[in-house]
């Protein structure tokens, strides 16, 4: 009989939710998007979507993976572990999105950000394999970053928040003050999707490619890239989400970068091999429910290696 563990994966955004039960990116046996709603619509949809597939496909699921928008709690101790917490979504906040999933499934429940899922499934199988240092920064309707360090998520008081650090903003060249509800001009309130088209007054996907907005937009996630090289050290950073759609910003990042740093870190891949440094993802429309699955993986590896030794 065949014991290969199967898993579910759900991508949990603020504008959908895509469910997927497999093994990897070669073995997706079923699927479902449908926009996020209320919580407890969305919650049940995802629910009868895994019951269904169980009975359909005759296999009970080892785990199930969430890679959601958040801020989530993800601390084990807190009596909040597992929930969405003060999200700006409305109906969303303080909403025990694991908890919901493992009471109505019965099976073992990872949760994490959406990025650091993200990042476990390009690592897995993806633009990070063999590293164990790295991140994966997201740039669309938010800016958030996730990742590895030796081999291990980020956690730590909460997750990363690399989305809303300060960068420099010269008001003389770009008056715009942005756009965050906490911070104004932090990285997500300038780069951000919606931010670009306040800035110029149209959907960042309908700006032309040699439109001023991508250098000014290379300009920042240079900038921010550059500090999460110095205080990370990552191998390789995978730079996603809608607005990287926009694939001449990858030059003008790299070059940026290089210029920023100065020569000072001496590692061939900065100088040398930039274009294998700062990457777009590999696993496409799948890397949010493929980073889910990976988190499932993880955690049953994990569990069963705690119980040989
Ligand atoms: P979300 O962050 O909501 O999960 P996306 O990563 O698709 O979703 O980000 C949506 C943002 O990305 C919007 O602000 C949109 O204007 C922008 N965007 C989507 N597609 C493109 C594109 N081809 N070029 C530039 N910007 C894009
Ligand atoms: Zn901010």
């Amino acid at each position: 009989m065949s014991t290969t563990p199967i898993y579910g994966g759900i991508e949990a955004g603020g504008t959908k939710f895509v469910c997927a039960i497999g093994t990897g990116p070669q073995d997706l046996r079923a699927e479902i998007r449908f926009p996020t709603t209320t919580p407890r619509e969305t919650i049940s949809r995802a629910v009868g979507f895994f019951q269904e597939q169980q009975e359909r496909l005759r296999c009970q699921l080892a785990a199930v993976g969430i890679a959601s928008f958040g801020p989530v709690d993800l601390n084990p101790a807190s009596l909040t572990f597992g929930y969405i917490t003060s999200t700006p979504k409305p109906g969303w906040q303080n909403v025990d999105l694991m908890g919901a999933i493992r009471e109505e499934l019965n099976v073992p429940v990872a949760f994490d950000t959406d990025v650091n899922g993200a990042a476990l499934g390009e690592g897995l199988w993806g633009a990070a394999q063999g590293l164990d240092t790295f991140i994966y920064l997201t740039v669309g309707t938010g800016i958030g970053g996730g990742g590895l360090v030796g081999g291990q998520l980020i956690h730590g008081l909460l997750h990363p928040e690399m989305g809303h650090i300060r960068i420099p903003h010269e008001r003389q060249t770009d008056p715009y003050e942005g756009n965050c509800p906490f911070h104004g001009d932090c990285l997500e309130g300038l780069a951000s999707g919606p931010a670009i088209e306040a800035r110029w007054g149209t959907r960042a996907e309908n700006l032309p490619p040699d439109h001023p907005a991508w250098a000014l937009e290379a300009h920042y996630l240079a900038l921010a890239l550059t500090n999460f090289i110095c205080v990370l050290a990552p191998q390789r950073i995978i730079l996603g989400g809608g607005v990287m759609k926009q694939r001449q910003l990858f030059p003008l990042i790299r070059a940026e970068v290089q210029a920023l740093l100065g020569g000072y870190i001496q590692a061939r891949p900065l100088l040398e091999e930039i274009e294998e440094y700062i990457v777009p993802p590999q696993l496409g429309d799948y890397a949010g429910v493929l980073g889910a699955i990976a988190l499932a993986r993880r955690a049953v590896d994990a569990a069963s290696i705690a119980t040989q030794s």
